[in-house]
C-alpha cells in the first residue's frame, strides 16, 4: 500500500483531486454541439483555472518550491480577454474564495519557472484536444528532485477506473468514475477512483514478451506523432493489432495498468526537432517506472528533466512493460525513427 506519509505525496494527491474536479466542472458546462470549430474558450478557462489552483495550493504548502507549468497569464491580461479572465476567476473562486483576477494571474505565473534542484511541474490539462472532443485528458503533477521524478499524480476524469483494474470494462463510459493515479519512487504506482474516499489498487505492467502480440499506444492526434513511422515500427516488430490512439498521459496509466504494452512518441515529419515538454512526461514517466515498466527516449537514453522546460537532450519517447523495450529500441534504430 502506498504510504500517504509525506507532505509531498499528500499534496500531489489533494492538488490533483481538486484541480481535476475543477476541470470536470468546466467540462460539464460544455453544451454538446455548441462549440464552433476552433473554439478553444472552454479549454482555455479550464486550463488556466487548474494551473491557478495548483499555483495557489503550492503557495500555501511549499512556498519556496518553483513550478514549471504549461501556461502563463500574458494573453489573459489583454483587455479583450477580460470576460475569459472573469470566468476563470469565478471557477478558481469556488475552491479558493480569496481569488481575484490579479491574484489568479499571479498564481498562474508561478508556473513560469525552469528546472531547479527541486521543482514541481504541472500540465493543468494535458490533451486539450481530447478534452474538447470529450475523450481522454489528464491533470498531471510531479515533483522532481535532483533530476529524478519522486512523486507523480495523474487525474484522468474520463478514464474509467474499472478499466484499469479489470479486463472487462470499457476505457470510457458515461457516468463512470474517473481515475487518479499516484506514484512515489520506491512505493509503486496506484490507482483510485477520482472522487470519493481514496481506495488504492496497485498498478502493474503486463508481462507480455512477444512483440507480435503487443498492444501499442500512440497519440490520437496524428500531428503529434509520425503515423508512417509507426506503421514501419509495427511491421519491423510484427505487431498484429492496430495501434490504440489516445490523448494525454492517460496512455501512461493504461500502460502501467497492463492494458497496453508499449507506447511511442515518434517525431512528426513537420516538426523533426520537436522537444518533449517537462510537464508532458514527468508524471507519466514515474507512473510507468513504478508499475515495473521502462521509459527512455527513442535512442534508449533516460529522460533528462534538468534541462529547463523541455527534454532538450532527448528525442521522442519509448515506454514499455520493460520486456519489449530492447526489441522496440532495435526496431526504432532499424527504421531510423
Ligand atoms: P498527446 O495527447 O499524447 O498527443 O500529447 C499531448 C501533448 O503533446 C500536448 O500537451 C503538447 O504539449 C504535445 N505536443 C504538441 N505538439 C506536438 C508535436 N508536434 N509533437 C509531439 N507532441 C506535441
Ligand atoms: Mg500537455
Amino acid at each position: 500500500m502506498i504510504q500517504l506519509n509525506t507532505p509531498e505525496i499528500l499534496f500531489a494527491l489533494h492538488a490533483v483531486q481538486q484541480a481535476s474536479a475543477l476541470v470536470k466542472k468546466v467540462e460539464e458546462t460544455l453544451v454538446p454541439g455548441a462549440l464552433t470549430k476552433g473554439d478553444r474558450s472552454p479549454v482555455t478557462v479550464a486550463d488556466f483555472a487548474a494551473q491557478a489552483l495548483v499555483g495557489h495550493l503550492l503557495d500555501e504548502h511549499f512556498p519556496a518550491d518553483p513550478l514549471v507549468g504549461e501556461e502563463d497569464s500574458a494573453a489573459l491580461r489583454a483587455p479583450e480577454q477580460r470576460d475569459t479572465l472573469e470566468r476563470i476567476t469565478h471557477f478558481v473562486g469556488m475552491v479558493a474564495p480569496a481569488a481575484t483576477s490579479d491574484q489568479v494571474c499571479a498564481w498562474i505565473d508561478r508556473g513560469s519557472a525552469v528546472s531547479a534542484p527541486r521543482y514541481w511541474t504541472v500540465d493543468p490539462i494535458d490533451g486539450t484536444k481530447g478534452f474538447l472532443r470529450g475523450m481522454q485528458y489528464a491533470v498531471a503533477l510531479a515533483l522532481v528532485v535532483g533530476g529524478q521524478v519522486q512523486v507523480a499524480a495523474l487525474g484522468c476524469p474520463n478514464l474509467n477506473f474499472e478499466f484499469l483494474v479489470s479486463d472487462s470494462a470499457p476505457m470510457q463510459q458515461a457516468g463512470a468514475a474517473g481515475s487518479l493515479i499516484l506514484a512515489a519512487r520506491g512505493q509503486g504506482a496506484w490507482a483510485t477512483p477520482l472522487s470519493g474516499e481514496p481506495a488504492f489498487r496497485p498498478l502493474r505492467v503486463s508481462d507480455r514478451t512477444d512483440p507480435a502480440r503487443a498492444r501499442l499506444l500512440r497519440s490520437y492526434e496524428k500531428a503529434h506523432t509520425n503515423t508512417g513511422k509507426i506503421g514501419e515500427l509495427v511491421q519491423a516488430l510484427g505487431v498484429q493489432a492496430g495501434p490504440i490512439g489516445m490523448d494525454s498521459q492517460a496512455k501512461y496509466a493504461v500502460l502501467a495498468a497492463g492494458r497496453g504494452d508499449m507506447l511511442v512518441r515518434l517525431l512528426s515529419s513537420r516538426q523533426p526537432d520537436y522537444k518533449e515538454k517537462v510537464w508532458d512526461q514527468a508524471a507519466g514517466s514515474l507512473v510507468v517506472e513504478e508499475a515495473g515498466g521502462r521509459i527512455t527516449d527513442l535512442h534508449g537514453r533516460p529522460l533528462d528533466f534538468t534541462q529547463g522546460r523541455t527534454l532538450a537532450r532527448n528525442r521522442g519517447v519509448l515506454a514499455s512493460n520493460g520486456h519489449l523495450h530492447e526489441a522496440a529500441l532495435q526496431a526504432l534504430a532499424q527504421i531510423g525513427a
